[in-house]
């Protein structure tokens, strides 16, 4: 078995030698990594605790799901380079949790992060992958599912295992139903998985009762940031699950990458001493109840700016004034917001051709575009809202539970109706 060494701090950010270098220069062992340079400063990575499992994890997780793709490529074709490089890179700057799911870039991302942690890197993080629950349709699907992502990962164990998106319609006809949580307690008597938990998107009371629901449950991945503090599984969720001892993994913390490019109205209410990412990430680094913060990390410049965030964090770093902005530039983000998509694409592709994420896109940029933007950047798409059908199939997957086959009439409608007035 390959050794499970449940916590990792690379030698050169031992607390000895915290802060106190200069000109640190980076050597990267990824192939061809964009990361040699030097560094001015040096940042140490936080550690915190995941429930009552005993590991201690970075407080920044590399969450698999946004990787850099080949350019004009699809969603399945990784630039492995880059991506490997930038694994390499976080975890070398001391990040011990990578966090990936079966469908993540249409199934290519597990075999990339299987080919991330070889050299020797699967030994120093905590991998973490996903049961595709809403593709088992009998109780052997289980072992069939769970056997191919070791394989693809390369590993003959996966540290943190989940049930993927759970609502309380997978949780009972799909977990309950099909006895999943049986096999998953036997895969972790057999060593194959350590730490069972679930991911979420559904409301508060379908997450208290799949929270409550099952004993065994040693942690928890939710959306949470400063905006959906009542949304989802809500604030309540998150300090019930860590009352009942759970680590609580967070998802979402930029909603999408929308908390990163907010529009001038709702950036103006932020305090300028920190970038809209930062206050993003420290509201949820400020809270007792997070173990690990994901980010769905897309460039070499956003992990080198979240391995600054993280090590800057602590519980408690927020004070009251703070606090309190950060609920004002939610309650004028609410007013702004349109669609809540946070373009995930697991509603993709579409049988008609829509670029569902892309049309919402725009939709929601209507707070900032003019209205000539808005009409060029609607004319550019191969397929316009209108030649939605309505046939559902994107809504029963969406986490936000956002209903397109309604939406999509009513945003045509909209926009050619600007059309109208800009010619
Ligand atoms: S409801 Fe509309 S947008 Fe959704 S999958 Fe069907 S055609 Fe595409
Ligand atoms: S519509 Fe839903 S599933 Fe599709 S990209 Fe947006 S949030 Fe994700």
């Amino acid at each position: 078995m390959v050794s499970s060494a449940p916590f990792f701090v690379p030698v050169r950010f031992d607390s000895r030698f915290a802060s106190c270098y200069k000109q640190y220069e980076t050597i990267i062992r990824g192939p061809a990594c964009a990361f040699t340079e030097k560094r001015e400063e040096f940042f140490t990575m936080q550690y915190r605790k995941m429930g009552n499992t005993g590991v201690e994890v970075s407080a920044l997780g590399f969450g698999c799901m946004r990787m850099p793709v080949l350019e004009g490529q699809p969603d399945n074709c990784i630039d492995e380079a880059r991506a490997i490089g930038m694994i390499r890179h976080a975890i070398d700057s001391g990040v011990n949790y990578i966090d990936t799911a079966y469908f993540y870039h249409h199934e290519a991302s597990e075999p990339l992060v299987g080919k991330a942690l070889l050299d020797g890197y699967r030994e120093k993080v905590n991998l973490a992958t996903k049961m595709p629950v809403y593709a088992v349709e009998k109780e052997e699907d289980f072992d069939f599912f769970l056997n191919n992502q070791l394989e693809r990962l390369q590993t003959d164990h996966i540290d943190f295992y989940l049930m993927h998106a759970l609502s309380l319609d997978s949780w009972k006809n799909k977990v309950l139903k099909f006895d999943l949580l049986t096999k998953a307690q036997k895969a972790r008597a057999e060593g194959k998985i350590r730490y069972l938990g679930f991911s979420f998107h559904d409301n508060e009371a379908a997450f208290l009762e799949i929270l409550n629901g099952f004993d065994g449950w040693d942690f928890c991945q939710i959306q949470m940031n400063y905006i959906d503090v009542e949304n989802q599984a809500t604030l309540r969720g998150l300090e019930a699950a860590h009352k009942k001892g759970l680590g609580v993994v967070i998802m979402e913390p930029l909603l999408g990458g929308k908390l990163a490019n907010l529009s001038p109205q709702v950036k103006n209410t932020l305090d300028s001493s920190r970038t809209p990412v930062e206050w993003a990430l420290d509201f949820l680094w400020n809270r007792p109840e997070v173990s690990v913060v994901l980010s769905g990390m897309g460039s070499e410049e956003m992990v080198e700016q979240n391995l600054e965030y993280a090590s800057r964090s602590s519980i408690g770093m927020l004070d009251a004034a703070q606090l309190e902005m950060l609920a004002n530039t939610r309650s004028v983000y609410q007013k702004m917001a349109l669609v809540p998509c946070t373009g995930c694409a697991y509603c993709m592709p579409c049988p008609f051709g829509l670029d569902i994420p892309g049309i919402y896109e725009i939709y929601n940029q209507t707070v900032n575009d003019t209205r000539a933007v808005t009409v060029q950047k609607y004319a550019s798409l191969a397929k316009q809202a209108d030649a939605c059908r309505a046939c559902r199939k994107c809504e029963g997957i969406c986490p936000q539970h956002i209903e397109s086959s309604t939406l999509m009439p009513v945003i045509h409608e909209k926009i050619c109706g600007m059309k109208a007035g800009v010619a």
